[in-house]
Parts: structure tokens; C-alpha cells; sequence
């Protein structure tokens, strides 16, 4: 028998998925590679390093036991099912201007010096203009989810009487840069902006969804209170959703970040929320459905309208 003998399919197949992994993984945390995380450019907008944000083992449980499966007495408790919740209509939203951020965009990957142009983001941190995104490990986007959610929040404001303003209307560019995404609304003069994610991290049984809230920088300082009350306020709206609160990052549910250009950058209240955990399969299978989309969609608006009384 010779030395070199063909490569198994087996192993063929192993590489081919090794490859996926690696082309799937960017908004998360445990796909970055030492590498990534030596270098701030090559870093996702709102990822992180799990191991500096891990919750530690001594806190309380923030997980799926505070989400009381109850609400829904004759449902079964499976992720999979998501409840209805009623449209919020409060009066508070009438008139205000809403910057919706649907994170990422359909076209990023096919334009990689584009987004890999590095970008003043704020409180000393330079980065890319923008990421990829991460996504399903069978193909579903993370953009594809943060346009959908951004969509029917649209209809939900417009509904209720505000104004938005969409950073983007669809999936088919790249884009835009961080930078950008925050001079939205800074000239909508925009009475909120939020930025919606979905996140990508294989520590096993990492699921849930967490807020991103700033903290004060040169440019952001005024506005960071008012940010973190909306924070504190969509924290406690979106377990209605079915998604439990993050288990595997920030302190029930929230996370302050100094390193994101879109709330460094920005002059007006602003957060980010990931939604779940796209490589969780629990979590993935809310995510992908329309009902859950809509329902994470009227959780956000909920708590706007609580935000604006
Ligand atoms: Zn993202």
C-alpha cells in the first residue's frame, strides 16, 4: 500500500464543515479566533470575547427561569412555539422620529474592501465600517432576521403615529458603515434608535437575548441616561417574546459596551439588542419563525411606548 492514499470522505466532509463554521461565525463571540481578537479591525461590531463576559458561575440565574412559561398556560413549553402578543399602540409614540438600525446587510460579504475599511468608532477604537453578520449554520442570515424584525417594527411605529427612519430598506447593498448608521440619526434628530442583531456564540448552551446600552464617551455623554433607561424598559419587554434572557452574556440582560461605534457615535438615545443566539438551536428556532419575528418587533414598541409614557 502506498504512503499517500486518498483523502476519506469522512475527512473530506469534516473539512467542509470545519469551513462552514468558519464562514457562518462573525456576529458571536466564540467564533473569533485569537486572531480576531488580536485585532480590533477584524472584530464584529457588537461581538466579544466570551471569556471577559461570561456571567459568573455565582450569579443568580438570569436564564429561562425568569421567564415564566405561565403566560402561556395552554401552550406547550417549547422554544419552538411562540405566544401572540396584543400590538401596542400607546399614545406616547404619536409624532416621535424612531432611527430603526437593522444590523448588517445582505451584501457585505461580496464587497469585503468596503467593509473592512477602518472607521473611526468613538472612544478611541478604531474598527471595520461594518461585518458580515453571522447566521444559522444552514444558511439562515442574520441580516435577513434583523431586516425582518426592522420591517414589521416599522409597520408597528407607523401604526401607533411616529415617524421612522429605516437605516436600510432592504438586503440587496453593503452597508452602510457604522459611522453612518449613527449620523442616521443623529441628523433625524431621532427621539430613539435602536439597532437590532442576532448573535453567533458556541459556548454550549449559551441562549437568550441581551441589550446593549452605551456608556458615556466624547460624543455620547448626554444622551447615555435616557439610553439606558430604554435599555432597562426592552429588557423587560422582550421575555413576552418566548426568548429567555441571556445566560452567557452581560448582567440580566444588558450589557454596557464602550467599544461599538453605533452607540459611541451616537447623539441620541440608542441601543442595540441581540435577539438570541443564532447557533443555539432552541434559540434559532424562534428566531426563523414569522411569529416570533413579529412578536420580538412588538416588544421593542412596547416598551418605546413605555419609554415615551
Ligand atoms: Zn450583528
Amino acid at each position: 500500500m502506498g504512503r499517500h492514499r486518498p483523502i476519506s470522505a469522512p475527512t473530506v466532509l469534516l473539512v467542509m464543515s470545519l469551513l462552514v463554521v468558519a464562514l457562518i461565525g462573525g456576529c458571536g463571540s466564540s467564533t473569533s479566533t485569537a486572531a480576531d481578537r488580536s485585532d480590533p479591525a477584524l472584530a464584529s461590531e457588537e461581538s466579544t470575547t466570551s471569556s471577559s463576559s461570561m456571567t459568573p458561575p455565582t450569579a443568580p440565574s438570569t436564564s429561562s427561569d425568569a421567564v415564566p412559561a405561565t403566560e402561556s398556560p395552554t401552550a406547550a413549553p417549547t422554544p419552538t412555539i411562540a405566544p401572540h402578543l396584543p400590538r401596542p399602540l400607546s399614545p406616547g409614540l404619536a409624532g416621535k422620529v424612531i432611527v430603526i438600525d437593522a444590523g448588517h446587510d445582505g451584501g457585505n460579504a461580496s464587497h469585503p474592501a468596503e467593509i473592512n475599511q477602518l472607521v473611526d468608532a468613538g472612544n478611541g477604537v478604531t474598527k471595520a465600517c461594518d461585518t458580515t453578520g453571522t447566521g444559522s449554520f444552514d444558511g439562515y442570515p442574520e441580516y435577513a432576521f434583523t431586516l425582518s424584525v426592522a420591517q414589521q417594527l416599522a409597520g408597528t411605529l407607523r401604526a401607533a403615529g411616529a415617524q421612522v427612519v429605516m437605516v436600510r430598506e432592504d438586503s440587496s447593498g453593503w452597508g452602510p458603515c457604522i459611522t453612518e448608521r449613527a449620523r442616521i440619526g443623529n441628523e433625524a434628530h431621532a427621539d430613539l434608535a435602536i439597532s437590532i442583531h442576532g448573535d453567533g456564540n458556541d459556548t454550549p448552551g449559551a441562549r437568550g437575548f441581551h441589550v446593549l446600552v452605551p456608556v458615556a464617551t466624547a460624543q455620547n455623554a448626554t444622551m447615555v441616561p435616557a439610553a439606558q433607561r430604554f435599555g432597562t424598559l426592552l429588557r423587560d419587554s422582550f421575555p413576552a417574546t418566548g426568548m429567555p434572557v441571556s445566560n452567557y452574556l452581560g448582567t440580566n440582560g444588558i450589557m454596557a459596551r464602550g467599544d461599538l461605534g453605533g452607540l459611541n457615535l451616537s447623539t441620541v438615545p440608542k441601543v442595540f439588542i441581540e435577539c438570541g443566539n443564532m447557533h443555539n438551536g432552541d434559540d434559532l428556532a424562534l428566531m426563523r419563525s414569522a411569529a416570533f419575528q413579529q412578536n420580538a418587533a412588538d416588544a421593542i414598541a412596547a416598551a418605546m411606548g413605555s419609554y415615551f409614557g
